[in-house]
């Protein structure tokens, strides 16, 4: 499950103008600073690439890397950014929801959460869209590195918060994975998850 070779492909505007070559792919979605650029950074570990997708003009697009010439990485624009314009939100529910309703060759959404950080109502929103629409999900909990800070910004417990949060309205529990971007925690067990999704 190690990854070899990652190339940029191409930025889209829509669904329609994504690779139809039908290789699988896994789209990367979070808030905005959720730590989407260091994670895929730590996974390829190829600064290049999610450098690309923070180019002006390619933050708002849909991003395809391909890995070891056989699946793809999607950079998703972030979302919930508390200084985009209404523009940029609307974009992110015109453009971003037609991805995931089209997208035949999606095998799951990695959906970032920053375990840093009590559960927010934006992740937990965007969660229960992807469920009502079917679309399978992996929740990977970013910056479980960060232990500092004061009541509700341990770690554990906001995924564990989380977690209940999710139960309560999911009848099917999603997988979930904790990293860190510093410490490396839980990339391997991400790379081998997503070998075992494409291989199902
Ligand atoms: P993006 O906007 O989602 O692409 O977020 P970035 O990858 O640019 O990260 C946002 C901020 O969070 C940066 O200051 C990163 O250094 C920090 N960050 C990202 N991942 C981690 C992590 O795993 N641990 C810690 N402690 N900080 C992180």
């Amino acid at each position: 499950s190690q990854i070899k070779d990652v190339q940029f492909v191409k930025s889209s505007g829509r669904a329609k103008d994504c690779p139809r070559d039908e290789r699988p792919e896994f789209a990367v979605l979070g808030r905005s600073n959720v730590g989407k650029s260091s994670l895929i950074n730590a996974l390829v570990k190829k600064k290049e690439v999610a450098l690309t997708s923070k180019k002006p003009g390619k933050t708002q697009m849909i991003n395809h890397f391909l890995v070891n010439k056989s699946w793809y990485i999607v950079d998703l624009p972030g979302y919930g950014f508390a200084k985009a314009p209404d523009a940029a939100r609307t974009d992110w529910s015109s453009f971003t929801k037609g991805y995931f309703l089209h997208r035949e060759t999606l095998v799951a959404v990695l959906l970032l959460i920053d375990a840093s950080v009590p559960p927010q109502k934006i992740d937990l929103d965007c969660a229960s869209w992807l469920e009502r629409n079917k679309i399978p999900i992996t929740f990977v909990f970013t910056k479980s590195d960060k232990m500092k800070g004061g009541k509700g910004t341990r770690p554990d417990e906001n995924i564990r918060n989380f977690q209940q949060l999710i139960r309560q309205n999911y009848r099917h529990h999603p997988p979930w994975i904790m990293t860190s971007s510093v410490t490396g925690l839980g990339r391997d067990d991400l790379l081998l998850h997503m070998s075992q999704l494409r291989n199902y």
